[in-house]
């Protein structure tokens, strides 16, 4: 049966090494628990790291280790402590994290760490293509794997893989600053299904793909050689059943009242209204912000003094880290600061705790507030603001909540607030603190109906049922990868037949697109295979472009293929250039300076002058500008190219005007009238090779390089496996 196979950088359960005793406790947290429809009753492998280091344990014990895994349906990838250090402390949280959530001068890059985390992809990469069958689905998890899904997808390519960031993933202006930009496109850009927490996470991914990579966009789907991907947003859940029922046995009383932190039992609680906040001590969350805003906010409400007390809990995180040795530091002082300038005998403004809490007392502070107070600076999505809404089992609290928190998004209800705002703080918890009980009910009623539907389970499945998609996205044209027997086929099918045609485009086809047109020449391999076609018997290699004369002259006139350029104007055959169609060229004094206005206007483009066409390229342009450029051209073109039998042409971040009387398709039905051929091969990737598509017949092997509609029977990945196949025509012989 299949299976899926999750991978994330830890497993989802606790080792504990005690002398003799081995303890392994499976995890609850909410990712577990989003899996358990995929993983759980053994329907599944989770792929990660145990979260002990390799040269840490004798061989059998790492045996036994991994035995134990394994009941619990988990495979472990083996991390040494280099690993660890230099591929998760280093890269990971010292790079990856901070640039991710937009504290750039806290991003250090270091190659060494960089070598690391590839390397440590590869280990992931090994442990699951050895756990992986035909038909299993694969669902990476976080920025740790960034260059996983590449990997499988380059040893399995018809593996459905997904994608999901739990951070944010950052604007193309922050992104586009990080040295390796370009490899962690690419190893994400090997999953069928790319998923974040905000559609804003999704835009800033799709703007970086398109400018950094500069594939094709449509929607939300990247059109990526043979492949489409898609990419789509799923704001995760909470195990919305787990908190609410606690709440509810916590406030029935059925639930012995978890003892609350001692240092708050010591003050009466009757009448202070408490204010709860609750973050990992990380420099995200904004806890110095926080406490400096709340100062104000009782320099700005005095008569809260006495009556409010903010309880903060701080979960340690990252401890061995400067960056959060500094926070914890800078976090003592401003509490104490904050403390001595306001506390009386009777009041404390601020309790905090720095440590974690058991589940119960996590509930019982939940319950217990009156107001959650959540501002992180910058967070992926944040768990905690859902957890406090699911606990209100009496509709009654507020949530307070930073917009810069993915959650924010989809908690309208919530009191939303820029927390580097002091006086928007201020004000809004004020608010938040005189807000009428009816109005607390219905803002909350509606945030835990929508967290009860949309809970960790749904967020899965959906997520799972996207990627499910995702397959037939890629089926849905009746043309067929040129893969396997039908590869085969062609190269058997060209050395049994006797008079044999092979139709090349050039650009895109045999070579792949550069910035400047004339860069893109032929190397010597591509020379030397068609040279070795062109010397078989029987054999005619044609190349066909929408080049002009002059530059085919240059690369190819000393060659005995056959060529024809400027979209089918000249043919070159037998030492001879023939004029096929004889083109006015008249129009283009009238219409070079309207495009001259628009490369005006338009940085990064430039016009390509050909004997009988104008080509306005804007392949290095700003690809959202160039969108909406290639409109405005269009609607300034259509209504002067219809009075002069012209045609526009959209090619490959090209738009080209050429005499609608001319296309390779012509030419190609002069070629088939001058012989009768038994064999047709016709690679193409573009808009004009269609033409040539339509005009072959219908047992000719008709390919596409790449994936847009198209009329021929074979798709085909890129220029590179272009070049394979025609190798393994060459190299097979007669
Ligand atoms: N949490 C915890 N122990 C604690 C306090 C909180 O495990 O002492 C949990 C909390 O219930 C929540 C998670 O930690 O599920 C924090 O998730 P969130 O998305 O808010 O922040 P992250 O730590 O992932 O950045």
């Amino acid at each position: 049966m299949n299976k899926t196979i999750i991978v994330s950088n830890r497993l989802p359960l606790q080792i504990s090494i005690d002398e003799d005793s081995l303890v392994v406790t499976p995890s609850v947290g909410g990712l577990a628990t989003g899996m358990k429809s995929v993983h759980g009753d053994g329907k599944g492998v989770w792929v990660g790291w145990s979260g002990i280091n390799e040269d840490e344990l004798s061989p059998e014990l790492s045996k036994k280790v991994e035995s134990r895994i394994l009941a619990e349906n988990c495979v472990s990838v083996p991390l040494t402590t280099t690993d660890i250090k230099e591929y998760y402390e280093g890269f990971s949280n010292k790079t990856l994290w901070p640039l991710f959530h937009y504290f750039m001068e806290y991003s250090i890059f270091k190659e060494h760490e960089w070598e690391a985390y590839k390397r440590v992809n590869i280990k992931f990469a090994k442990v699951v293509l050895e756990n992986l069958e035909d038909g299993d689905t694969v669902w990476v998890h976080d920025y740790q794997l960034l260059l996983l899904p590449q990997l499988i997808k380059d040893q399995r390519p018809n593996t459905n893989i997904g994608f999901f960031l739990h951070i944010p993933f950052p604007s193309f202006e922050i992104f586009r600053t990080f040295p390796r930009r370009e490899e962690i496109l690419r190893g994400m850009l090997g999953a069928d299904l790319i998923g974040f927490h905000t559609y804003d996470y999704e835009r800033h991914f799709l703007s970086s793909i398109k400018r950094i990579i500069r594939l094709d966009v449509n929607f939300n789907n990247i059109s990526f050689y043979d492949r489409v991907i898609a990419v789509d947003s799923f704001p995760m859940g909470i195990d919305y059943d787990k908190f609410h029922n606690a709440a509810l046995e916590h406030n029935n009383g059925n639930k012995e009242q978890a003892a609350l932190p001692k240092q708050m039992e010591d003050e009466p609680i009757d009448d202070i209204k408490l204010i709860l906040s609750i973050d990992r001590m990380d420099y995200t969350k904004g806890i110095p912000n926080r406490i400096k805003a709340f100062e104000y906010f009782l320099d700005s409400f005095p008569e809260y003094k006495g009556k409010v007390r903010l309880i903060m809990l701080a979960v340690p995180s990252r401890s061995n880290v400067s960056q959060y040795k500094k926070l914890k530091r800078r976090t003592d002082e401003l509490v104490g600061r904050v403390n001595s300038k306001f506390a009386t005998l009777s009041w404390t403004p601020i309790s905090y705790l720095y440590r974690s809490v058991p589940f119960d007392d996590l509930i019982d502070l939940y319950t217990s507030s009156d107001v959650a107070l959540i501002t992180p600076l910058r967070d992926g999505m944040n768990l905690v603001a859902k957890e406090f809404v699911a606990t209100r089992t009496n509709l009654d609290g507020v949530l307070i909540l930073s917009e810069m928190a993915g959650a924010a998004q989809e908690m309208n209800e919530a009191l939303l607030i820029n927390p580097l705002n002091f006086e928007d703080f201020a004000n809004n918890l004020n608010r938040a603190l005189t807000m009428p009980l009816k109005e607390q009910h219905t803002r909350i009623e509606i945030m835990q109906k929508r967290l009860k539907r949309y809970n960790v389970e749904k967020w899965a499945k959906e997520f799972l049922t996207s990627l499910k998609g995702t397959e037939e996205l890629n089926n849905t044209t009746t043309t067929k990868k040129l893969l396997g027997e039908y590869e085969e086929n062609l190269v058997i099918d060209f050395h049994e037949k006797k008079k044999r045609l092979l139709l090349l485009d050039y650009d895109g086809t045999l070579v792949g697109f550069k910035d400047n047109p004339q860069d893109a020449e032929p190397d010597e391999e591509l020379y030397s295979l068609l040279d070795s076609l062109q010397e078989k018997e029987n054999t005619t290699v044609v190349l066909i472009s929408g080049r002009d004369k002059a530059t085919f002259q240059k690369w190819f006139e000393h060659k005995n293929y056959t060529l024809v350029t400027d979209h089918g104007v000249w043919l070159y055959q037998n030492n001879e250039w023939i004029e096929l169609e004889r083109l006015k060229t008249d129009w283009m004094q009238n219409l070079r300076p309207i495009l001259e206005t628009f490369v005006d206007r338009t940085p990064g483009t430039f016009i390509e002058t050909k004997n009988y066409s104008l080509a306005w390229h804007y392949r290095t342009a700003d690809p959202e500008l160039a969108t909406r450029r290639t409109i405005e051209l269009n609607t300034v073109l259509t209504s002067m190219v219809s009075n002069n039998d012209l045609s526009i042409l959209k090619g490959n971040k090209v738009i080209e005007i050429k005499s609608s009387n001319v296309n390779k398709g012509r030419a190609v039905s002069r070629l088939l009238l001058q012989e009768e051929y038994d064999f047709i091969t016709v690679i193409g990737d573009d808009w004009t090779d269609e033409y040539m598509f339509e005009e072959v017949p219908d047992w000719a092997y008709t390919i596409k390089v790449g994936i847009t509609k198209t009329k021929a029977r074979f798709k085909i990945k890129d220029t590179g496996r272009v070049r394979q196949v025609l190798k393994r025509i060459n190299d097979k012989n007669d």
